[in-house]
Formats: C-alpha cells, structure tokens, sequence
C-alpha cells in the first residue's frame, strides 16, 4: 500500500489492515526463514507535519522463526508499537542542512512524495525479530559433541567416545 502525502488531511489518517504469509515472502530476500504464523494486523495513524510525517500504531501478529540454539521452529508473538518519523527530503536551498542526518533507526528521509507503507509494516516485523531467537529462554540447544537435541534427547557422546582426554594425558605420563 502507498500513501500519497498529499492526499493526507491535515489531522492524519487512521487506517488498519492485515497482511498474509505470502505478502512477507514478497518483501524480503531475507535469509532466515521466516513466515507469518498469524496475518499481521496493523493500525497505523499518519500524520502530517511541517518537515516530517509521523506514522504512529500498532502492530499484532506471529512469526515462526527457527531457535538460535536447538534450530527448532516456534511461533514468536509479535505485539510492536510503531512510532516512526519520515523527513520529508530537504531542501536544495539548505545545504547546510544536509549534516542533520537521522541517526536513529525511527527516522527516515522518503521521497515527499508517497509513503510506501508496506515497505515500512515489513521492516518494522523484521526489526522486531530477535538477533537470538529462543524457542524458550532456558532452551538447552543441541550438544556441541554428538547433536542430541538436549530438550527431547540424552547426549550420546559418553557411548560414542569412552576415552576422555584425561584417560589419554595419563597414559602419557606412565608411558615416560
Ligand atoms: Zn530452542
Ligand atoms: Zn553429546
């Protein structure tokens, strides 16, 4: 969905909408493999300001991501308050201007012309993602010697290798 600023009333304009699973694979060339497990519901007010328009709401929906530690998929709960500003390009005669760049990730330069609003719901989802996402906060992840995954598996390692590094190291020294 685009937005033309110029059709904006000066009060903003409420809308809400949903995206579909299919709507985020067209998005992103993103790596991690992520679908909506949930359409994301979004209520998003615009609104115009001098130099910028403010985009403020909310967006509910669920992901499943795969987890960090044991690569299961899980469903993550998103529940996200946008509050986000777009500048409005600046002006050619204000070059002095140029140095006032936005050095937070809630602002943004756009064209001042149309606010693409499906670019801006799909970032916000993936800025909401968790560098490290856990299935749950204590997930025990797999074992780093055999792979058993350790939340519904035992280790196998102690049946696969008998001979500890220790049981080596004393072989060497009887050995001298
Ligand atoms: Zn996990
Ligand atoms: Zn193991």
């Amino acid at each position: 969905m685009k937005v033309r600023v110029d059709e904006l009333p000066d009060t903003g304009r409420v809308i809400h909408f949903h995206k579909t699973d299919a709507w985020l694979a067209s998005m992103t060339e993103d790596t991690r493999e992520i679908t909506l497990a949930r359409p994301v519901e979004v209520d998003l007010e615009l609104v115009p300001e001098a130099d910028s328009i403010k985009l403020r709401g909310r967006l509910q929906g669920a992901v499943q991501i795969a987890c960090s530690r044991c690569l299961q998929d899980f469903v993550l709960d998103l529940d996200e308050t946008i509050d986000f500003t777009l500048l409005r390009p600046l002006s050619v005669d204000a070059p002095h201007e140029i140095d006032l760049r936005p050095e937070d990730l809630d602002t943004e330069f756009f064209d001042g012309v149309t606010i693409d609003v499906d670019f801006i719901v799909a970032e916000q989802i993936f800025l909401a993602l968790p560098q490290k996402p856990l299935c749950q906060p204590n997930c025990v992840g797999l074992c780093s010697g055999c792979g058993a995954e350790l939340k519904r598996e035992s280790c196998r390692c102690e049946k696969i290798d008998k001979v500890s590094v220790f049981d080596a190291l004393q072989f060497m020294k009887i050995d001298k």
